[in-house]
């Protein structure tokens, strides 16, 4: 995907503040940061969102949410908690096509969410 920021990030010809990388998955602290901890974990390989994952691609999926655990005990984050939000499509609120994985900690987050 040419233009996609995520791909460019995930190929390091963007620089991003990488916290965690594997060779199929990148994390990254966000740019505009909603909370004391805020990371994007994105596979490598271009995906438009989580609609676009098929059956196949149920161990990157599961190693996405390993990787936000992992990172989250790296952030000192495991013990106190944290959240792990994808966003999809418009009503989802997802900006950026290239499927990605928030995760937010550092202070008590409210529910239900905007
Ligand atoms: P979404 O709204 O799609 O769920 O989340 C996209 C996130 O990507 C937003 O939180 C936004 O701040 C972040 N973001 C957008 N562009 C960049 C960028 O170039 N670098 C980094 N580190 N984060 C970005
Ligand atoms: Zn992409």
């Amino acid at each position: 995907m040419p233009d996609c920021i995520f791909c460019k990030i995930g190929a390091k010809e963007i620089q991003a503040m990488v916290v965690y990388e594997d060779p199929d998955i990148l994390a990254f602290r966000d740019i505009n940061p909603q909370a004391p901890v805020h990371i994007l974990i994105i596979p490598k390989k271009h995906f438009d969102s989580v609609n676009a994952l098929s059956a196949e691609d149920n161990t990157l999926a599961g190693r996405l949410v390993l990787a936000g655990r992992q990172i989250a005990h790296q952030e000192k984050l495991a013990d106190r908690g944290y959240r792990l939000v994808l966003n999809i499509g418009a009503d989802g609120g997802q900006s950026v096509a290239h499927l990605h994985m928030h995760l937010l900690g550092g202070r008590t987050l409210k529910w239900p969410p905007g």
